[in-house]
């Protein structure tokens, strides 16, 4: 009986799954299809725990949707996947393709090992294939704008149909999975593809029009939160996108919507050229820049990682990364730019805290956004734009709900202070640490470090 494996990775969901449709077709009438998973501990070994408890609750998911199908293993794909192909006698092994620098790797090394068993690629995570965007010489994209135009007039195929009736092969050995981390206390959105489908419908009928004004408000719930859905796969960004193109009167909303996928789009893309961007600066003189270190530069980091800076938004920001994996973007900028400018320490530095705690932590998305921040990226915030905490928290979060939501040390205090609480006619309110820097000096710090840079 022909047996294709449809062995899964960032695709956790069976709709809109162009893979699973090539193994079910390979597979043909007679045929079964066994869904597999593969505990590769270069992937699993340096995600932080939400992430973990994430993918496995996604596993869970997948397992149930499969009726109880799903095949998990554990080590190298390479030796692995060889090794259930020859148990089963699978006559191929579908992907969705990856295209991360290890990814990219690894699916060479399995290809290789698989012989004459074909690997077939199908589909990408993304709405276009990383590196299929490219300029007219042939060349990559460095700056966004022209990206996204030609990125729309490349377009994307329609969903895929969801199949009606898969048929697993029952009965294969599985590994355990690994035991679920204890999050003490984190709170993360409930994992898998109908989730997923439920938090898009939502925002979608309900909060969708309102993106464009609301999408920078982080006390308000005025994006998708959609991240984690996307990072896994539980939902394709194509479902997304042909609900929008459905809609005609989302305006505004839905092309700066479409613009946010576009950015998800473009990092993959920027990581697909330059796999290296991932822990080298893409502008290489920033690297040579003068950081901090030593037993100060240390403590201040904690501050930072512990949301103690005595910077309201900064605190909240880190605060809601601690209580819930996930920080709003706004605010992701904000703090990471608080990071670099008034803490003088490397984005990697920063970037390397946000993967371990991020339930949506993504190499390209984080190591480019901190790039980005930092300065050091291919289309980057000028270095010399330094966020200023109070400003933003006050243009941001006005009346001070999400520092109130976030630091409860500061709930008491009327918003006109909320966010410089040394100016509070008591002071700062008890337990609230003072501000560990004066920012209007370390700004000029940055300044003068990157003037230094630019005169060599
Ligand atoms: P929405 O505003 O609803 O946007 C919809 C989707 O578009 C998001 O789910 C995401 O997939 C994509 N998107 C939105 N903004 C961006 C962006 N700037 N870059 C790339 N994709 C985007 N995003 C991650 O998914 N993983 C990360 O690890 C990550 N790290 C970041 C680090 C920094 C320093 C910064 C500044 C941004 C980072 N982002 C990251 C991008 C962005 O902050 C999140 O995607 C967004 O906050 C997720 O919330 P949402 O789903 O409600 O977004």
């Amino acid at each position: 009986m022909p047996t294709a494996l449809i062995w899964f990775r960032r695709d956790l969901r069976l709709g809109d799954h162009p893979a699973l449709l090539a193994a079910i077709e390979a597979a043909g009438p007679d045929g079964t299809v066994v869904p597999v998973f593969v505990f590769d501990d270069r992937l699993y070994g340096p995600s932080g725990d939400p992430r973990r408890a994430f993918l496995l609750d996604c596993l869970a998911d997948l397992h149930e949707q499969t009726g109880g199908a799903l095949v998990i293993r554990t080590g190298d794909p390479a030796q692995v996947l060889p090794r259930v192909v020859e148990e089963l006698g699978a006559g191929s092994v579908h992907v969705t393709a990856d295209a991360g620098p290890y990814g990219r790797q690894r699916d060479a090394a399995v290809e290789r090992a698989l012989g004459e068993v074909p690997f077939v690629r199908t589909g990408s995570p993304y709405l276009v294939a990383p590196g299929r965007v490219v300029k007219r010489d042939g060349t990559p994209f460095q700056v966004f704008s022209p990206f996204s135009r030609a990125w729309r007039e490349h377009g994307w195929h329609a969903p895929a149909p969801r199949p009606d009736d898969v048929p697993w092969a029952t009965g294969v050995r599985s590994d355990d999975p690994p035991p679920r981390p204890d999050l003490d206390g984190v709170r993360l959105p409930p994992a898998g593809e109908a989730a997923g489908l439920e938090a898009w419908a939502r925002f979608r009928d309900e909060r969708l029009l309102g993106y464009a004004a609301g999408r920078n408000t982080p006390g308000t719930n005025g994006t998708s939160r959609l991240s984690a859905y996307l990072k896994y796969g539980c939902v394709h960004p194509r479902t997304l996108l042909a609900d929008l193109a459905a809609r005609d009167d989302g305006g505004e909303s839905v092309r700066r919507y479409t613009d946010e996928l576009a950015w998800r789009d473009f990092y993959a893309d920027v990581l697909w050229h330059r796999p290296d961007s991932a822990r080298a600066y893409l502008k290489p003189e920033l690297q040579s820049m003068a950081y901090d270190s030593g037993p100060h530069a240390d403590e201040l980091l904690e501050a930072w990682r512990t949301g103690r800076t005595g910077f309201p938004i900064v605190d909240a920001g880190m605060r809601q990364m601690l209580g819930e994996a996930y920080v709003h973007n706004r605010v992701r900028m904000i703090v990471a730019s608080f990071l670099v400018k008034d803490l003088h320490q490397e984005w990697t530095v920063g970037a390397k805290v946000f993967m371990e705690h991020l339930v949506d932590g993504d190499l390209a998305s984080n190591q480019h956004g901190w790039q980005w921040v930092a300065g050091s990226g291919t289309d980057a915030s000028p270095y010399y734009r330094v966020f200023n905490p109070i400003t933003q928290g006050k243009k941001f979060d006005p009346d001070g709900t999400y520092v109130k939501q976030w630091v409860p040390e500061l709930r008491d205090l009327d918003p006109k202070y909320v966010h410089e609480p040394w100016t509070a006619p008591g002071g700062v309110p008890a337990g609230y640490p003072e501000p560990i820097v004066d920012h209007a000096h370390e700004r000029q710090v940055s300044l003068d470090r990157y003037a230094a840079v630019r005169a060599r």
